[in-house]
């Protein structure tokens, strides 16, 4: 019986073993390891066409809905992907990390804290209601009332020069030279009537600390501007390596800064999704809509993926399968083990 018990547990843990990916000895699996793994979860999750796309944007809903990249940067600045990896695509709410990033490293902890606010609103990341529910109107600035409180805290002479400092620090963590698509600007600049009351109310509040509509066009830029899935890996693998640059080798940020960026996407990088992203995966990620999601595990490395289709919350159905089965795989959550996605 005891036999027959142990028998059973070696095979479970066999098959265990054989459904997650070796590492050597010192814990690094190497970057053909990963890349044979990142084709898998590709050929599997690319059958997946739940969601929509977001016809509130409609320079999004143009998108293909096919298409589908994943990349991972590793703490040593490796990047290993698969897809459309050229294919570029606007960074909408993934941005709104490296925006607070750029506060806290301006302004430290504490200005986030008061200024803006910590707590997840578990609401929809355009919710009024969040604002008015809650007594000093603090949100955060994963969701969109507190991201446009993060911009107007930015520093500069004038919106031109804050907007310059910030297209400048997402250049300097992606490595790369990046621009606002200009289609995807002038469609949330006309159709975004929701941020514009929204940056109205706050500022009625005292909470939104310049003009709002000069803090709105800034937030547009901001939301427009493309990356590819590296790029934002890169972005994200700058918060993996404790804020130092894993190819440059520049500090951006020190540590307890990264930490505070961190808490906030695991409270509510994908909105009211946060809970169960947590639940399910347990790793600090921001999603945007239009379909990029960023996700870190510490010390290690930092995986985007992107997708069009969104599911009710705003988050790709895709990019946030793909990312699962990887931590999963690769046993990547931070609170134990990941769930994969045939389970909840
Ligand atoms: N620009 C979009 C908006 O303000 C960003 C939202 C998102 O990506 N979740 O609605």
């Amino acid at each position: 019986m005891v036999t027959a018990l142990r028998t059973r547990a070696t095979l479970i843990g066999l098959v265990a073993l054989l459904a997650t990916l070796d590492c050597r000895a010192d814990g690094v699996t190497p970057a053909a390891e990963i890349h044979t793994l990142l084709a898998e979860i590709y050929q599997e999750t690319s059958g997946n066409s739940e969601g929509t796309l977001p016809d509130y944007i409609p320079a999004l809903a143009e998108a293909d809905p096919d298409q589908f990249a994943i990349a991972v940067v590793l703490a040593d600045g490796q990047t290993i992907g698969v897809g459309d990896l050229d294919h570029e695509f606007a960074i909408m709410s993934a941005a709104k990390p490296f925006t607070a990033a750029l506060v806290l490293r301006q302004s430290g902890r504490e200005t986030i804290r008061e200024k803006i606010g910590v707590e997840p609103t578990g609401a929809h990341f355009n919710s009024v209601a969040a604002i008015e529910l809650h007594p000093d109107r603090s949100v955060n600035p994963m969701v969109n009332a507190g991201a446009m409180a993060a911009v107007s805290l930015l520093e500069g002479d004038d919106p031109e020069a804050q907007w310059g400092s910030l297209l400048g620090w997402y250049q300097q963590l992606a490595g790369a030279e990046l621009a606002v698509i200009d289609g995807v600007y002038q469609s949330v600049q006309k159709t975004g009537e929701r941020n514009k009351a929204m940056a109205v109310l706050l500022h009625s509040y005292g909470r939104l600390y310049g003009e709002p509509e000069a803090v709105r066009d800034i937030y547009n830029r901001q939301s427009s501007v493309g990356v590819t899935t590296a790029q934002l890996a890169m972005m994200g693998a700058v918060l993996a390596n404790g804020g130092v640059h894993p190819v440059s080798g520049e500090t951006l940020l020190a540590p307890d800064l990264v930490s505070g960026v961190l808490a906030l996407m695991t409270m509510a990088g994908l909105y009211d999704g946060a809970g169960a992203w947590a639940w399910e995966v347990g790793l600090p990620a921001k999603s945007g809509v239009g379909g990029g999601i960023v996700a870190v595990v510490p010390g290690r490395l930092a995986i985007a993926a992107f997708s069009p289709r969104l599911d009710e919350q705003g988050n790709s159905v895709r990019a946030q399968l793909a990312i699962r089965q990887f931590a999963s795989r690769m046993r990547l959550g931070l609170f134990g083990p990941v769930v994969p996605p045939d389970r909840h």
